[in-house]
């Protein structure tokens, strides 16, 4: 058997025998919004345009991923949509064999413009980060206009993804009188509603940390509401399902603080510059960006992943170090 057939029947299993199938590529950590939670008012440490991976480097490692058993990717950032050429990046990636299923995390407000070419390149399925519907309010989290981003939806919906979920960062005191709110707006528009916990990420940590709401408790607010039954969403990744009954309204809860998922976890992300982090809330990493701009092969390429896997932690530690790490959500790929 020769080292390609060997590679080709490898599978990315980590050291806790976790299958590793999807990568999350952040196309770009620059976004047109601060959200308080995710990135610092005045931050502008982004990273330098010759450090980004070329287009033809991200279709290179994702090809060489698939060969290996990946076969999800979602495009996220940073704010995706800013990158430019994004539309020819996702038919590049969607033409690949090995891949089946291209997805994109954005904020949406450019996504009215691209809904229609990103749909034809291949993106099924989108998720949209909405903390709230009040303009003024939306202000205040993330220093924008709400209205592009209703827009954004309305398109992404006329465009035809499905599914389109709506990712709610529950935080006491900021929006958590919305949340009724939120369920009627996606009942309304067919969207998927999911609840994320606030992490303690980078310098923003105080803050996400100050309007942390464990999930529970959104639960059992909503369940004074509505006849919540359990519910199942396919590819639904680390989030835990319920649904209305009588409904097709799924509600998700992605809980990294109050019940880990790390046990299940099938990922890992790739930067803009370059840089594969095993775990979004540990240091681990492997530079690829030096590697590939000094001519390794394919073959050493599948090696170098394959080792990279072998140091994915077993979990993350949000809860005893909060203050371990000082990556921003943006720079690894949220
Ligand atoms: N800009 C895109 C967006 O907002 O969807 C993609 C990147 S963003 C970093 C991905 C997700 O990370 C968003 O849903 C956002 O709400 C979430 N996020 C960012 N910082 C977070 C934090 N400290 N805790 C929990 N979620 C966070
Ligand atoms: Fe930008 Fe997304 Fe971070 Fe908000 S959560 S600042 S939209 S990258």
């Amino acid at each position: 058997m020769d080292k390609t057939t060997i590679h080709s029947n490898a599978a990315l299993t980590d050291p806790f025998g976790r299958r590793i199938e999807y990568v999350r590529l952040s196309v770009t950590d620059k976004c047109n919004l601060r959200c308080f939670y995710c990135m610092p008012k005045d931050f502008r440490d982004f990273e330098q345009p010759e450090h980004w991976l070329t287009f033809d480097e991200i279709e290179r490692v994702i090809r060489v991923f698939t060969e290996l058993g990946v076969a999800r990717l979602r495009l996220t950032g940073g704010e995706p949509l800013v990158r430019k050429g994004i539309t020819e990046l996702s038919s590049r990636l969607t033409a690949l064999p090995g891949l089946s299923d291209l997805s994109l995390s954005t904020n949406a407000t450019l996504l009215k413009k691209h809904a229609a070419s990103l749909h034809e390149a291949g993106v099924s399925r989108i998720n949209v980060s909405l903390d709230t519907l009040k303009p003024e309010r939306f202000k205040e989290i993330t220093g924008g206009e709400l209205q592009p981003v209703l827009d954004g939806l309305m398109a992404a919906k006329e465009a035809g993804f499905t599914p389109i979920k709506i990712n709610m960062v529950a935080m006491k005191g900021i929006n958590d009188d919305e949340f009724e709110d939120m369920v009627g707006f996606c009942l309304q528009h067919g969207f998927t509603l999911r609840f994320i916990e606030t992490m303690p990420m980078g310098a923003t940590s105080d803050d996400a940390t100050d309007h942390y709401l464990d999930l529970q408790t959104v639960k059992q607010q909503l369940a004074q509401s509505y006849d919540l039954v359990p519910g199942v969403m396919p590819g639904g990744g680390p989030a835990r399902y319920v649904q209305i009954k009588n409904t097709d309204l799924r509600i998700g809860f992605i809980t990294p603080i109050s019940q880990h998922f790390c046990e299940t976890c099938n990922r890992v992300r790739l930067s803009v510059d370059g840089t594969l982090y095993l775990c979004l809330g540990q240091d681990d990493k492997v530079e690829l960006r030096p590697l590939l701009r000094n001519g390794i092969t394919d073959d050493e390429l599948k090696t170098v992943l394959i080792d990279a896997i072998s140091l994915k932690p077993e979990k993350h530690e949000f809860n005893n170090k909060p203050d371990q790490v000082v990556r921003l959500m943006s720079m690894t790929g949220g």
